[in-house]
């Protein structure tokens, strides 16, 4: 019996209890002393219910999530990293002072990034991208450059970026990536006038490619009067290796709950801090939030950096990078490998070498293969982004993860590219073994049904 597949309320027996208590007090005789006026006219309609039925259909429940720790969860662009248990603690602690550990954090982060201080309002990465572009407008605004209201952005960009720069009033313009996937220097430099505000970068790219012109890049972009703003979220690999302010950003944010390990997804909490670099600290006042963004998420930042101190944090991209690369290298020759260079934290295929297809029968695509890892344990990786390549497979197993893990990873990608090329029909039913297989990704997303009562006909 699956007991995720009833509500409480249908394992109700009449007169099933999970508890015995006695039936009237020797002193207040039952109900008598509470007085009648509060009484129910009815019993309350709960569920009749045994103890073990209760433990057995919660933890069932619990066990439907999958999460970080449950398991192996690649997903590109997320940094779905394992986080230290220890953070928790140290945020469920009754009491802090609060200045010390904005100092703290402040002083920390200027010195992975190479900024000179942060805001800690914004709480999303987005919420960050939106403070910084606002800053960038008001440094323009300050010295009387009011025409500078265009922002480059790559088209390999995370959605995130063009949309936060429409939202500040921006309007955007695209630089293209050349064929090994980095920014086209010879795109961007007829772009460059005096109507640039700046240009938004992400170093590693979302393709987990550096970009290994960013000085040319930064001198030609403030040669022209422009600022260069650094997309943080996946600052994982650079951590102790490379400062975005040593390559020539002004601005940036961090993603504390991607890179600094605190637990994410389902929608927040999430912290976002902008860092500036000298000339623009007078701006970073920019009034995006009433409040010190989400404190408990600084503080689980702030715990971990401190618990890996100065040398153990330099290790976290060199691993990120390494466990990234052994993936890479290992399915290279099942999975369709469109940049075939050494990657930072993550990389992209286009899809499976050998779908299947033959004799007008549809071979397995990149959505199949995401399936099927579910019926193996595998939380999908990140599927059709970045936009650049139409079957992408984005895999970012983070440092956190042991080589006995990344293996099995692999053996269970190769046996589901194996499975494609002998009958694509397997990967096209799965999952096979989840308790919901496949539903419309479209209304499942947009038109959700969370009532019980609105899912039967009745
Ligand atoms: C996740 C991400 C963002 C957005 O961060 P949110 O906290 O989801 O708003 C921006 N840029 C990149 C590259 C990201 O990976």
């Amino acid at each position: 019996m699956k007991y995720y597949d009833k509500l409480i309320f249908e394992l109700s027996k009449q007169g099933r209890t999970g508890y015995s208590l006695p039936q009237t007090c020797s002193k207040c005789k039952g109900t008598e002393a509470i007085p009648a006026g509060l009484l129910r006219s009815k019993a309350p309609e709960l569920p009749q219910v045994s103890e073990v039925d209760v433990v057995r259909h919660y933890t069932n429940l619990s066990q439907m999530n999958f999460g970080v720790d449950t398991g192996f969860y690649p997903l590109g662009s997320c940094t779905m990293k394992y986080n230290p248990k220890i953070n928790e603690e140290i945020a469920a602690m009754p009491a802090f002072g609060g200045d010390a550990i904005y100092k703290g954090i402040d002083s920390a982060l200027a010195a992975i990034t190479g900024m000179k201080h942060f805001t800690f309002k914004p709480c999303a990465g987005a919420h960050g991208e939106l403070t910084g572009l606002m800053i960038i407008r008001e440094y323009h605004m300050s010295r009387g450059d009011t025409k500078r209201t265009r922002i480059i952005v790559p088209d390999s960009a995370h959605g995130t970026n063009p949309a936060s720069a429409a939202v500040c009033g921006l309007d955007v313009v695209v630089v293209k990536s050349n064929v090994n996937g980095l920014v086209d220097v010879e795109d961007l430099k007829p772009l460059l006038d005096d109507t640039i505000a700046g240009i938004m970068m992400t170093n590693p790219n979302t393709l987990g490619l550096f970009e290994k012109d960013i000085r040319q890049i930064a001198d030609l972009v403030h040669a022209a009067g422009g600022l260069l703003y650094y997309d943080g979220a996946n600052m994982n690999p650079l951590i102790g290796t490379v400062r975005p302010g040593d390559m020539g950003f002004d601005v940036m944010h961090l993603n504390l709950h991607k890179s600094f390990s605190t637990p994410h997804g389902g929608g927040g909490p999430g912290s976002g801090p902008v860092g500036v670099c000298d000339k623009l600290v007078p701006f970073l006042g920019v009034n995006v939030s009433g409040f010190n963004g989400n404190f408990g998420v600084i503080l689980r930042a702030y715990a971990y950096i401190l618990m890996l101190g100065r040398q153990n944090v330099k290790l976290c991209g060199k691993l990120a990078t390494l466990g990234a690369n052994y993936i890479k290298e290992s399915l290279k020759d099942c999975y369709k490998l469109p940049i075939p260079t050494v990657c930072k934290h993550e990389f992209v295929f286009d899809g499976l070498i050998n779908d299947g297809a033959r004799d007008g029968k549809e071979g397995a695509a990149t959505l199949d293969v995401a399936k099927r890892l579910l019926d193996f344990g595998f939380h999908a990786p990140t599927i059709y982004f970045p936009l650049l390549f139409h079957q992408a497979i984005m895999i970012e197993p983070t440092e956190t993860e042991s080589k006995e893990t990344l293996d099995e990873f692999i053996d269970v990608m190769r046996k589901i590219a194996a499975e494609a090329a002998q009958d694509p029909d397997i990967l096209h039913g799965a999952p096979h073994n989840t308790p919901i297989s496949r539903p419309d990704e479209t209304t499942a997303a947009r038109n959700p049904i969370l009532k019980y009562w609105d899912a039967c006909a009745c």
